[in-house]
């Protein structure tokens, strides 16, 4: 390669493809995305097919419509919504918000990857604060803010785990976190949460004008390949965010098929009523067996496999079964269909004892 001086962070990272989802060359069960197996709700492929034909205008620059739906159907002012290209657009966002020399951003790990990757980018450092038996350890992590720190993410449920942290722990939290430091919590799968006390950002943004909640339509809702997702906060933090994405990011068709999506909650709660009860009877099949599943509030299982985790992985695979390993740690299953789920059983069955 010619000596073009890229950025040195450029070194650090690679490029973020995290894995084929059911539109690439995957195979007959993909389980390695946590997206939903349920194709787009009644109307919404409708509304797609409208919406393409204005496809040779650009789109509302400000997702007036929609950010309207949003702000409605959270109770707030339109002021306090920013739309973004899926919510990976709006933590590309936080994160090139900041990244003054010295900035630090502080999150937990094992946690969503892309949030080191954004960091590179944004010329933050990371500060990585371990999980807690596989839970965010919030203590741990308020220790580590400093007044070198910007931004600190919570992914609420966390992915990969899908533990949960309670409401009175994010409190805590919260107040003890300057109100000049950013907290973001990443609420990408938080429909299907039934923990009773757990955190819930939207009431807690009210209290806290330093904290910002990212939502999506791509997990529950079932809109993953149009790119949609929102993010809640402050007026004055929505605006200044505002300044850092790109224009015209989020398409015409996006817009509309999110814009009916949200209005369809009785059908989405069905939905994702049936994907809890899927996660109960998978999880509780796998307890049944000895093996060690955490608390599960996404739609998704985390499988501590360590070691054997990628030997797992192909063992899958060898039976069309697509999850995510995490060489070295672990396994994250997303929760499919019945007949996906109990083709995964039966591949858990035949791969022997539960792992020690
Ligand atoms: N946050 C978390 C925790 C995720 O797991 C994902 C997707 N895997 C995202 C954000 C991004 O979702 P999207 O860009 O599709 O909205």
């Amino acid at each position: 390669m010619p000596a073009i001086r890229f950025r040195s962070a450029l070194d650090r990272i690679s490029s973020y493809r995290p894995t084929e989802g059911a539109n690439g060359a995957a195979p007959p069960r993909p389980l390695s995305a946590n997206e939903t197996p349920h194709t787009p709700l009644p109307g919404v492929v409708e509304a797609i097919a409208a919406a393409a034909a204005s496809a040779h205008r650009y789109p509302d620059a400000w997702c007036r419509e929609l950010s309207r739906s949003i702000a409605r159907a959270h109770g707030i002012d339109t002021d306090r919504v920013l739309v973004g290209a899926g919510s990976v657009s709006l933590l590309q966002a936080l994160f090139q918000a900041f990244g003054e020399p010295g900035d630090e951003v502080v999150y937990a790990w094992r946690s969503f990857e892309l949030y080191e990757e954004l960091a590179e980018l944004a010329g933050l450092r990371s500060i990585r604060v371990p999980l807690d038996d596989a839970v965010h350890d919030l203590p741990a992590m308020a220790d580590r803010v400093t007044d070198r720190t910007r931004l600190v993410v919570v992914c609420n449920p966390n992915n990969p785990t899908g533990t949960v942290v309670g409401h009175d722990a994010l409190r805590a939290f919260l107040s003890r976190v300057p109100e000049t430091c950013l907290v973001a919590l990443d609420e990408a799968y938080i429909e299907y949460t039934r923990a009773p006390d757990a955190a819930r950002g939207r009431e807690l943004c009210e209290e806290y004008p330093n904290l910002v909640v990212l939502r999506t339509f791509s997990k529950a809702y079932g809109l993953a390949g149009l790119r949609v997702g929102y993010l809640l906060g402050a007026a004055d933090v929505v605006a200044q965010l505002d300044k850092t994405c790109l224009p015209y990011a989020v398409n015409t068709v996006a817009q509309r098929a999110a814009q009916a999506a949200l209005g369809l909650q009785a059908e989405l709660a069905h939905r994702v009523e049936a994907t809890v009860a899927e996660r109960t009877r998978v999880r509780d099949a796998l307890l049944a067996r000895g093996w060690c599943v955490p608390d599960a509030q996404g739609n998704f299982l985390w499988l501590g496999l360590g070691a054997a985790s990628a030997e797992f992985g192909r063992w899958c695979m060898s039976r069309q079964i697509a999850v995510r390993t995490f060489a070295g740690e672990g396994v994250r299953v997303t929760i499919g269909l019945d007949q996906d789920n109990d083709a995964f059983l039966k591949a858990v069955a035949d791969w022997g004892d539960a792992p020690e």
